[in-house]
């Protein structure tokens, strides 16, 4: 369905493995929020990323993503890694910061700008993309998930699920190697989530590397390879979508499927 230019980008080094993260720790102040999270997530799988709320999921992606500065703990992504415990350069933090894009739970759209410019802005700014390319490549996107007669308005004219569609728009221009999604439905009205989540899905069975933080349990059955279950700033569980969600072994894990479902 999308041109392939939008798709993970190949014929370059890739190693097999997208995401590698080890030993993550991170506090805030005394509140140790990450206690050692360690994560692998091979080229075109997902991970989606579940638990109770304030069990450190969000951090754990705002680190991949540059937002937050781990304490220690490496992490690589692609052909770029980083150990946190060595103090970390400005630079560095910058590479890592471009391999990845995140869809965020408020969606985050700049108010200001139309959909178009929202879309356009990283690669033009950020990347020094040239703009002849950009455009058409933003239109293309938006025309897929139905926004492009949409690209001249601005954000406060969407609805919220069309907002988050603009927001996925916005992280697949980036080209980026690994996508990262915090719970991009939790925000929608129960009507609109079905759309947002049909994009995703989409992108995983084109083969789009992912981490997604969701509650949407039934939506991380269908759609993820590996579960993993987070309880207090640790791993509690991990697997199979389909071992940890119908048949999880850990008592915490048993607790919080039983809560929420
Ligand atoms: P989750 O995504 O699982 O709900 P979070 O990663 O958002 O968990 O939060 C984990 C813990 O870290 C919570 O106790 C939260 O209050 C705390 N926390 C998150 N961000 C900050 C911050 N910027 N400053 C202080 N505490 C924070």
């Amino acid at each position: 369905m999308s041109p392939t230019s939008f798709r993970p980008q190949s014929g370059v080094f890739q190693p097999e493995t997208v995401l590698r993260v080890a030993g993550l720790h991170k506090a805030f102040g005394t509140n140790e929020v990450l206690k050692g999270i360690d994560l692998e997530v091979p080229r075109g799988s997902v991970l989606a990323l579940i638990g109770p709320s304030g069990s450190g999921k969000t951090t754990v992606l705002r680190s991949l993503n540059g937002l937050e500065t781990p304490d220690g703990g490496t992490v690589t992504i692609g052909a770029t890694s980083i150990d946190f415990s060595l103090g970390v350069r400005k630079q560095a933090r910058a590479e890592l910061r471009d391999r990845s894009a995140m869809v965020f739970q408020h969606y985050n759209l700049f108010p200001h700008m139309t959909v178009l410019q929202n879309v356009i802005e990283g690669p033009l700014q950020v990347q020094k993309r040239d703009r002849a390319e950009v455009v058409p490549e933003a239109e293309a996107l938006l025309n897929r998930v139905g926004l492009l007669a949409k690209k001249d308005a601005y954000p406060f004219e969407l609805s919220g699920g069309q907002q988050q569609r603009v927001g996925i728009v916005r992280a697949l221009a980036l080209k980026p190697q690994l996508l990262l999604f915090d719970e991009p439905t939790s925000a929608l009205d129960p009507e609109l989530v079905g759309d947002v989540l049909a994009v995703i899905k989409e992108l995983a069975e084109e083969g789009w590397t992912m981490v997604i933080v969701t509650h949407e349990l039934a939506f991380a059955r269908q759609t993820a390879d590996q579960v993993v279950f987070m309880d207090g700033g640790v791993v509690v569980e991990r697997g199979p979508a389909s071992e940890v969600l119908s048949n999880p072994r850990q008592p915490r894990t048993q607790q919080f499927l039983e809560r929420v479902l």
